[in-house]
C-alpha cells in the first residue's frame, strides 16, 4: 500500500470531473480525497501500487468530454494514511475564484433522450441540462461558478432537483443550471405587439413558422430571427426587414441529414457540426445557383444546440434561417424587453423565456480544415476557453483592432481571447466592448499591468487603451497591425522562434503611417521587418474606393497602362491620379482583390468588407493557368501591372470570367511562394505563418499551404483564433508578453 498525490491542471471544474473521479476511484478500489484548486483539482489517493498506476493511466483516457486536461503531475511513494473512503473536500473561497470557466455546451445525447421520453419528468422541458451540457459562460455573473451567481439564482431548486444535485451518482451532480418544469425557467410566446398568446408556446411558434411568419427566438447568447429557409419570399422579406442586403444568412438544420439536403457534408464536417461546441460550419452548397440565403458557394449551417431548438424543429421542420437579431451592425439583441422593443415590425412573434442571458455571445462561425476549426468568428461554445502559453506571466490586456473587435486578457499562463464583439464604431458595440473587458477582468480576477493596442491612432480600441492607461497609470504598448497578425498565428501554433509571415488583409496602419495589407514580414514576438509587399495601389477618393471598387479597378488599369476609355468618370479619375488629389496609397491585398473583381465586371461597388474577394472566389472556375509574377526591389514588391495587363488580354479575348478569376488567384499563390522562398533564402527560416483576413479565401487556402510545402517550407495556418482582425488581440498580447522582458 502507498499513497500518491495527483495535481490535474486544466478545465476540470463544472464539467462532471469529480463524479467521474469518484467512479474511477471505486472501480480501482482506492481511497482518498479530491479538492478544487486554482488551476484544476488535487487528488490524494491510496491503495495498491498497481491499482494507483492503472488509475493514473485511465484518468486522461476516460475523462468527461468537456474536461480539458492540460497536465497531470504525480508525486509517488507517499506513506498511506489508512483511509477507507473517498471524500470531496471544500475548496477555499479564494481558490474558487481562480477557476477556469466553461463555454456554453450544446445539448448532450443523454439530455436529448430524456427530453423526448414521455416517461421522463423533464419530458419536453426546454431547459433540460446536465453536467455535460447547457449554458455556462452566458449565464455567469461572477465567480465562483455557483448557481447563486448565475441567471439561475432566482430559480430555487425543487426537492427532486436538489436531490440530484447532491447525489454524486447522478449525472446532474453539481450541475449549477439544472432545473425542471417544477422549479425552472419557463418559455413564453408573444405576438408582434408583445401580447402573450395562449396555448403551448413552442407549438404556437412551430405553427407560426410553418405558416410563413418571421419569429424572434431566444437562444443561448442572444436572440435569433428565424423563418423557413426554403421560402425565398420569406428570406427576402427578412432581408428587407433586417436591412441586411447581401451578407449571407446562417441556417439551423434539424440534423445532419437535413443539412445534407442542401450541402455536401464530409465526415469531419459532420463531427464538427455535432461537436459540443455546435458552431456554424460553412459547407459547400449543392445547388450553386442564385439564392437569397447567400451569394457565394458556402452555406453556414448549425444544428439545434439547446433543448428549445430541438423542440422547435420537432420531426417535421428541416431548415430554418437563424440569423442574429440585430439591426445593421449593432450588437445582438439579448434581453427580453430589448427584443420586444427593437424587433417590433421585424419579428411577427417572439419565442422568449425568463432565464436571463448575462453575456451576449454570437454563434461561432468556421470552416473545417484538417479536422479542426478554421474560424471566421470564435464565440459561443468556445469562449472563454483559454490559449495556454507556458511561461507567460499574465496581467496583460490586448485591445484588438476596430471593425472586428475582440480583446484578450492574460492571467498567468492562460490567455483568454474574448467572444466576437463587432464594429466599435457603433456606440452600443463600444459599450459592450468596455463592459466585456470589465467582466473578463472580474471573472478572471485580473487587473492589467500592460495595455497593448494597435498603432492606428484612430481606432476606438486604441483610444480605449490610451484613455485607460492615462487614467489608471498603466503603460500602453502600441503594436503594428500586421506584426500582431503574425504573432497571433505564431501563438496559435505554439511557435516561438523567428519566422516568415505572409500577412494579407484589407488594411492596417503601417510603420510608415501608410495603409499596409499585402505584407511579407520576417520576425518574432519581439520585432519584425517588412521583407515584401505589393506595389502600392492609389485609392481614388480615399475611403470611397473601398466601397466603390470600380475606382480601384480604374487605378489598376491606369497604372498598368491599359485602355481606360469608356469607363464612367475616366477623365475625372485620371485627373485625380495625375495630380495625386486625394489618392492615398494602399498595399492592401483586399484592394487588389477588389480591383480585380471590378476589372472582371463582377462588381462595381461592395456592401461589406471583403465582398470583392468573396465574389472572386465564388466565381473562380477550374483553371490551372496563371499570370507573370514580377517581384523586385527591397522591400520586395509584387508589381501587379503585368498581371493586370494579362488579365485584360484574357478578358478581351473572351475567356470566361471564372477562369480569369482562377488565374488571378493562382498568380497570388505563386507570388506568395516566390516571396516566401526569397525570404527563406535570405534568412534560412522555413516556418511561414499565414494570417490576415484575406486568408479566409478557401481557394487560396486550399492551394498555398501545399505549394509552400512543395517548395520545402513549413506553412502554418490558424485554428484556435480567427485569421481576420478578430484574432489579432492574441498576437498583440504575445508581443506585450515579450515586451516585458526588456
Ligand atoms: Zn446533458
Ligand atoms: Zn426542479
Ligand atoms: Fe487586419
Amino acid at each position: 500500500m502507498e499513497a500518491v498525490h495527483i495535481r490535474i491542471h486544466g478545465i476540470v471544474q463544472g464539467v462532471g470531473f469529480r463524479p467521474f473521479v469518484h467512479r474511477l476511484v471505486r472501480e480501482h478500489d482506492l481511497a482518498g480525497s479530491i479538492r478544487n484548486t486554482s488551476s484544476g483539482v488535487e487528488l490524494e489517493l491510496e491503495g495498491e501500487r498497481r491499482a494507483l498506476e492503472a488509475f493514473v493511466q485511465a484518468l486522461p483516457k476516460r475523462a468527461p468530454k468537456l474536461a480539458l486536461i492540460e497536465q497531470i503531475e504525480t508525486e509517488w511513494g507517499l506513506p498511506p494514511r489508512g483511509r477507507k473512503d473517498f471524500q470531496i473536500l471544500q475548496s477555499h473561497a479564494e481558490e474558487k475564484r481562480n477557476t477556469l470557466v466553461s463555454p456554453d455546451i450544446g445539448i448532450c445525447e443523454d439530455c436529448r433522450r430524456e427530453l423526448l421520453d414521455p416517461k421522463d419528468r423533464r419530458y419536453r422541458y426546454p431547459f433540460i441540462n446536465c453536467t455535460n451540457c447547457g449554458p455556462r459562460f452566458t449565464i455567469i455573473k461572477d465567480l465562483p461558478y455557483d448557481r447563486a451567481l448565475t441567471s439561475m439564482g432566482r430559480f430555487p431548486m425543487c426537492p427532486d432537483c436538489e436531490r440530484e444535485y447532491h447525489d454524486i451518482e447522478n449525472r446532474r451532480y453539481h450541475a449549477q443550471p439544472d432545473a425542471c418544469p417544477v422549479c425552472g425557467p419557463k418559455v413564453s410566446f408573444l405576438d408582434g405587439e408583445g401580447r402573450e398568446v395562449p396555448g403551448d408556446p413552442i407549438e404556437t411558434a412551430r405553427a407560426w413558422l410553418k405558416s410563413g411568419k418571421i419569429l424572434a427566438v431566444k437562444g443561448l447568447g442572444g436572440v435569433h430571427l428565424a423563418c423557413l429557409a426554403d421560402r425565398e419570399d420569406l428570406v427576402r422579406e427578412l432581408r428587407r426587414r433586417k436591412e441586411r442586403d447581401e451578407k449571407p444568412f446562417a441556417l439551423m438544420c434539424r440534423d445532419v441529414q437535413a443539412a445534407e439536403q442542401l450541402c455536401f457534408v464530409s465526415e469531419k464536417e459532420r463531427e464538427l457540426l455535432e461537436s459540443f461546441h455546435k458552431p456554424i460550419v460553412l459547407l459547400r452548397r449543392r445547388d450553386r445557383g442564385p439564392s437569397p440565403l447567400t451569394e457565394n458557394g458556402w452555406l453556414g449551417v448549425m444544428l439545434p444546440y439547446t433543448p428549445l431548438h430541438v423542440l422547435l424543429f420537432g420531426e417535421d421542420l428541416d431548415a430554418l434561417v437563424m440569423t442574429s437579431a440585430n439591426l445593421s451592425d449593432t450588437p445582438i439583441v439579448y434581453r427580453n424587453a430589448e427584443a420586444l422593443e427593437r424587433l417590433q415590425g421585424i419579428a411577427d412573434g417572439f419565442l422568449l423565456h425568463d432565464r436571463d442571458i448575462q453575456t451576449r455571445c454570437d454563434d461561432s462561425l468556421c470552416w473545417e480544415r484538417e479536422g479542426k476549426e478554421y474560424f471566421v468568428r470564435r464565440s459561443r461554445g468556445y469562449v472563454p476557453f483559454p490559449v495556454r502559453v507556458s511561461g507567460s506571466r499574465g496581467g496583460i490586456l490586448a485591445c484588438g483592432a476596430e471593425q472586428k473587435a475582440s480583446f484578450c486578457l492574460s492571467r498567468g499562463e492562460y490567455l483568454f481571447p474574448s467572444q466576437h464583439i463587432g464594429d466599435l464604431k457603433n456606440a452600443e458595440t463600444l459599450e459592450h466592448y468596455e463592459q466585456q473587458i470589465a467582466h473578463f477582468e472580474r471573472l478572471f480576477d485580473t487587473k492589467p499591468r500592460l495595455l497593448v493596442c494597435d498603432k492606428h491612432p484612430d481606432y476606438l480600441s486604441t483610444a480605449y487603451a490610451q484613455k485607460r492607461g492615462e487614467e489608471e497609470g498603466i503603460p500602453v504598448l502600441p503594436v503594428q497591425h500586421h506584426h500582431a497578425h503574425m504573432a497571433s498565428c505564431m501563438a496559435d501554433n505554439g511557435l516561438t522562434g523567428p519566422c516568415i509571415g505572409l500577412i494579407w488583409d484589407g488594411v492596417g496602419y503601417g510603420e510608415d503611417g501608410g495603409a499596409w495589407g499585402g505584407e511579407c514580414l520576417i520576425g518574432d514576438y519581439r520585432s519584425f521587418r517588412r521583407f515584401g509587399s505589393l506595389r502600392p495601389i492609389p485609392l481614388i477618393g480615399g475611403d470611397r474606393a473601398v466601397k466603390e471598387i470600380s475606382r480601384v479597378g480604374f487605378a489598376l488599369l491606369h497604372d498598368a497602362g491599359c485602355d481606360t476609355r469608356g469607363i464612367p468618370n475616366a477623365s475625372f479619375f485620371e485627373t485625380m491620379l495625375q495630380k495625386g488629389l486625394n489618392c492615398p496609397l494602399s498595399s492592401g491585398m483586399g484592394r487588389l482583390f477588389d480591383g480585380a473583381a471590378a476589372i472582371l465586371g463582377i462588381r462595381e461597388t461592395v456592401s461589406y468588407e471583403g465582398q470583392g474577394a468573396v465574389l472572386l472566389e465564388a466565381a473562380a472556375e477550374a483553371d490551372e493557368g496563371s499570370y507573370p509574377v514580377a517581384l523586385s526591389g527591397s522591400p520586395l514588391l509584387f508589381d501587379w501591372r503585368e498581371m493586370v495587363r494579362a488579365m485584360v488580354r484574357d478578358r478581351d479575348a473572351g475567356l470566361p470570367t471564372g477562369r480569369i478569376a482562377a488565374r488571378f488567384l493562382n498568380t497570388l499563390v505563386q507570388m506568395a511562394v516566390e516571396t516566401a522562398l526569397a525570404a527563406a533564402r535570405e534568412t534560412g527560416l522555413r516556418d511561414v505563418v499565414l494570417s490576415g483576413g484575406s486568408f479566409q479565401n478557401q481557394y487560396i487556402l486550399d492551394r498555398l499551404p501545399i505549394a509552400l510545402e512543395q517548395a520545402g517550407l513549413r506553412p502554418w495556418t490558424h485554428h484556435r483564433v480567427s485569421c481576420n482582425d478578430e484574432g489579432l488581440s492574441l498576437g498583440q498580447l504575445m508581443i506585450g508578453e515579450y515586451h516585458f522582458e526588456n
